[in-house]
């Protein structure tokens, strides 16, 4: 079995939405710890999603504010490394990676989906540094102090606003997070936003959860001159689940889609630019995924090597190449 690491999931979002306050077994989820160790995952991504904007004015004062809701999904993570500390760990340096990898723990790597919080604050990234925050996706779909989404409102964006390019906060930030040693995520970045940050990011920087958009033509996905920009920085793309981003307009998708799309990282970006994302819990329970739980990366592993690719080429996208990322970004 080759162990995986998956660099996007929203399971903290939905297990704090059933009030769950330990991820060991979340049977209304698509992964809990308990099926992330028998899938053999080697570091799973926990994001925590902020609400959208329109939710929060329903909610009004009902809401607790975004730092009150990033402590306690952040809080849910942690509890569970306390109570399951044999099977998972937090992941904030390489020390934690090497200690996590040498006793067989999962590492726990806590990430941020949606920087509007930090409010252009640089203090405020030393703050989320200190939460034990590793990564952080610079916007969702609303702009936000960082810069301007791919899909503004969950709509497709108009060419000028995908041209908007990151703001003078967002651009001073790259700096300071390669500094803290948080790493960048572009993910739901406009394609102005993304060009800045590969000019300004000096460390590599990712897209967590998305795929090539000359095979699925959506704003979430990837140009080949973006996925060219990602592997030049160093960084890794994570093959996302979500089948709107595997095939255009699909509600179904299937392994094979999964072994194009990193077959075109491959091609395009070369063969350590590609890795996993699969935003498990973040895609609607009526939607049919090609790899719909942990253990499903071993199925993909089998049509990958009946598809042409080496087993060292897997390994490298399974967990090398995230784990590389990882220790370079990590002190
Ligand atoms: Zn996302």
């Amino acid at each position: 079995m080759t162990q995986f690491i998956d660099m996007h999931c929203d399971t903290l979002t939905q297990a704090n939405l059933h009030f769950r306050h330990d991820l060991y077994t979340l049977p209304m989820e698509q992964l809990d710890v308990k099926r992330l160790l028998e899938g053999g995952a080697l570091a799973q991504f926990f994001a925590v999603c902020l609400p959208k904007i329109t939710t929060v004015q329903r909610l009004g004062r009902l809401y607790e504010g975004d730092w009150k809701h990033i402590k306690r999904l952040a809080g849910i993570l942690y509890h569970t490394c306390v109570l399951h500390g044999d099977s998972v760990s937090m992941c904030r340096s390489r020390k934690e990676l090497d200690d996590n990898m040498s006793a067989g723990r999962i590492s726990a790597v806590l990430t941020i989906e949606d920087g509007r919080d930090i409010g252009g604050s640089m203090e405020r990234l030393g703050l989320y540094h200190r939460l034990g925050v590793r990564l952080i996706t610079l916007t969702w779909n609303f702009a936000n102090c960082f810069g301007y989404p791919n899909l503004p409102g969950g709509a497709a964006p108009s060419s000028s606003d995908m041209e908007r390019g990151l703001t003078d906060f967002g651009k001073e930030a790259v700096g300071e997070m390669n500094r803290l040693g948080i790493l960048i995520d572009v993910s739901h970045l406009s394609d102005g936003g993304f060009r800045d940050v590969a000019e300004l990011s000096k460390k590599p920087f990712v897209a967590s959860h998305s795929n090539c958009r000359q095979l699925c033509d959506h704003p979430r996905n990837l140009t080949d001159e973006m996925i060219r920009a990602v592997g030049m920085s160093g960084g890794v793309v994570g093959l996302n689940q979500n089948p709107p981003f595997l095939r255009r307009g699909s509600k179904i998708s299937g392994l094979e889609d999964c072994v194009r799309h990193l077959r075109h990282l491959c091609d395009v970006g070369g063969v350590g630019c590609a890795a996993l994302g699969s935003d498990f819990d973040g895609c609607g329970r009526s939607v049919r995924m090609g790899v719909r739980e942990p253990k499903g990366y071993q199925e993909l592993e089998g049509l990958m090597l009946r598809s042409g690719f080496m087993p060292e080429e897997i390994d490298k996208i399974f967990y090398k190449n995230a784990e590389r990322v990882l220790r370079e970004t990590l002190s």
